[in-house]
């Protein structure tokens, strides 16, 4: 429990970063961007709330190790590796993909901490929430906790729900969203004047929200938070050269490190927003850089 202290206890400076820009005069609005991307080196943005609360009761568990899932650039995996690095607890992580996809950057740093990788097909990576298939993982890896993709489970909403903690008031919080545990984690400790708003990275219509509701139940009868689910512009990781021409202009616009499949992604569909009237004039918008900086290497 030593090591957990030591990793949460060392934060970097995920600071609040004042931001300018002409659309945001234009309408009357303030934004900020909580630049959560400045947490830890490796354990990057929400992936290392997330995990926070999950590590410690492996760690109280005495776990042998620590499994989890992901593709071949996922934040998830890359963050969960270099926690077990830094705890001594073995990894191991189920990579829906090819071989290949070993040598990326963001799988290559991952083994480098120790994470064993086990490399599935869509098919059987689309059993990761099966009983049978859950207990051949258990029997080949005996002792391990099992993590679900994201990182996202009940245990991970209180080290997100922190965040509120270091945030001023604001009646807009915006965030990326994959999985929904990030989103579920704020509604947990949602101050009543702030609404949050997730822009899905990917197709989420249908079941994103539900998802939301499965991991914080109350979320079902919020009506502080939504969903902007046409932003995803064609699908997860999906980015146009025009949208990708876009999130650079933002980038230096803003001054702000800015990566396609989630803070550009979501930040855009923010800008377009704003640019349609969709936020109150008068507001404070806070943004949640969730990180994942390392995914750009690819
Ligand atoms: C994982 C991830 C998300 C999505 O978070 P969820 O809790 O799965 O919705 C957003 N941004 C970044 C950078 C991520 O790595």
């Amino acid at each position: 429990m030593h090591r957990w202290q030591q990793l949460y206890d060392r934060a970097g400076a995920s600071v609040l970063q004042p931001v300018r820009h002409a659309l945001l005069d234009h309408h009357g609005l303030t934004l900020h961007i909580k630049r959560d991307d400045r947490l830890h080196a490796f354990i990057s943005g929400n992936k290392w709330r997330k995990l926070k609360y999950v590590l410690r009761q492996a760690l109280s568990e005495r776990a042998a190790g620590l499994l989890s899932f992901g593709g071949a650039w996922s934040n998830h995996l890359h963050a969960l590796a270099a926690a077990g690095q830094a705890l001594g607890v073995p990894t191991a992580g189920i990579v829906r993909g090819e071989p290949e996809y070993a040598g990326n950057p963001t799988l290559s740093d991952a083994r480098a901490w120790g994470m064993t990788l086990e490399f599935v097909d869509r098919q059987s990576y689309r059993r990761r929430h099966e009983a049978d298939f859950l207990a051949g993982l258990a029997a080949r890896h005996p002792g391990f906790y099992i993590i679900p993709e994201g990182g996202s489970c009940v245990l991970a909403l209180p080290g997100v729900a922190e965040l509120w903690r270091e945030l001023p008031p604001c009646e807009e919080l915006i965030l990326p969203v994959a999985s929904g545990g990030t989103l579920a984690g704020l509604l947990s400790a949602r101050p009543g004047r702030t609404r949050v708003t997730g822009y899905a990275v990917l197709k989420g219509q249908g079941w994103l929200a539900d998802t939301v509701h499965g991991l914080y139940a109350p979320a079902a009868h919020d009506p502080g938070w939504q969903l902007r689910l046409n932003h995803h512009g064609g699908g997860y990781a999906k980015c146009s050269p025009a949208d990708r021409a876009a999130i650079t202009e933002l980038s230096e616009a803003l001054a702000v490190p800015l990566e396609p499949v989630y803070s550009g992604k979501a930040l855009l569909g923010l800008f377009r927003d704003i640019e349609a009237g969709h936020y109150a004039p008068g507001s404070r918008l806070i943004f949640l850089h969730t990180g994942g900086l390392q995914g750009a290497r690819s």
